[in-house]
């Protein structure tokens, strides 16, 4: 073993003094760092950043809760993952039109599911993004959950204080039911509700409610996603004939959620429409080879989908919309 690292290294070497070249196209350059990642879509830039980095245990039973532990620990050795341990993605998505700069959910802020200082990063990294929360001109949601609505404020006042709203009609209004505060109070439903009536509630007099089909800003509209929340939507962005899906939650697992759409998602609050809605989603996606923002996939949380077997397999963003 020893030997043949040697005899490659060595021919390296030598590969590098005929090419220097070669070697010299390897120094990465300031395009190159993961976080923002930055891509052209036709006229449009899009640039994602991670608001959390975090270690959790899982995937199941956050992906698989109606299934037994040892098939996502199976399916998770499968692909050369820990069975117990998963780092999520929780990455919002930042489109500029030209003539909008457009946030795709906020992040964790102070309140979300990753507290500080693991998350709740979105505001601090907008400048090394060449932004700042004044240049948000819109902020879409895709859902309520904390992780997604928590950076909506700091310190009490909105985080981007130039920006209007969308929310999706339906999700509103879902959110704005006194019921949701009869939830369990250690769960996800009480915890989101509350987050609703802080964060978003009072900015309700700049929010445009939209449906699945309505235009956001030209190049962007809504697309029904239900499921993960009875409102939630996806966004389809387009610009001179190239296309993003901005997905939301359709995934909270790249591996394990593509792999067995049909596998209840334990932060799922309609489980079978939830899955419905995987399967849909990812079927366009596959067919149409459409590029994907994935909220919850490994940052830089850009990707394709393919089909594969009964399921789907999640294709990372490497260097192919690289300049
Ligand atoms: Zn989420």
């Amino acid at each position: 073993m020893r030997d043949l690292t040697r005899r490659h290294l060595s021919a390296l070497a030598a590969a590098s003094l005929i090419f220097p070249g070669a070697a010299r196209a390897t120094i990465p350059s300031a395009d190159a760092s993961p976080c923002p990642k930055r891509i052209r879509l036709g006229a449009f830039t899009v640039t994602t950043l991670s608001d959390a980095d975090v270690t959790i245990d899982g995937p199941w039973p956050i992906v698989g809760e109606d299934r037994d532990r040892s098939e996502m620990g199976a399916l998770m050795r499968e692909n050369r993952l820990p069975p117990d341990r998963f780092r999520p993605g929780f990455t919002p998505t930042i489109v500029q039109t030209g003539r909008e700069t457009v946030l795709f959910d906020t992040g964790n802020g102070e309140v979300g599911f990753v507290p500080r200082p693991a998350g709740g990063r979105l505001g601090g990294l907008l400048g090394r993004a060449g932004l700042s929360p004044e240049r948000i001109d819109l902020v879409v949601l895709s859902h309520c959950h904390t992780d997604h609505i928590g950076g909506l404020l700091e310190g009490g006042t909105p985080l981007f204080p130039n920006a209007r709203y969308v929310v999706g009609a339906r999700e509103f209004d879902f959110w704005k039911d006194e019921a949701r505060l009869a939830a369990p109070p250690d769960g996800n439903e009480y915890k989101s509700a509350r987050v609703f009536r802080s964060h978003l509630l009072p900015l309700a007099e700049r929010i445009r409610f939209v449906n699945p089909g309505d235009t956001v800003v030209p190049g962007i509209d809504a697309l029904a996603a239900f499921g993960h929340t009875p409102g939630h939507l996806a966004f389809h962005v387009e610009s001179e004939g190239q296309r993003m899906l901005v997905w939301g939650d359709c995934a909270h697992h790249e591996v394990a959620s593509l792999a067995r759409p049909d596998w209840h998602a334990l932060f799922d609050m309609e489980k079978a429409q939830g899955a419905a809605t995987r399967r849909a989603i990812y079927d366009m996606a596959a067919t149409e080879r459409v590029l994907i923002a994935g909220y919850h996939t490994s940052f830089p949380s850009l990707g394709y989908v393919t089909r594969d077997g009964l399921g789907y397999r999640w294709i990372p963003l490497t260097y192919q919309l690289d300049r």
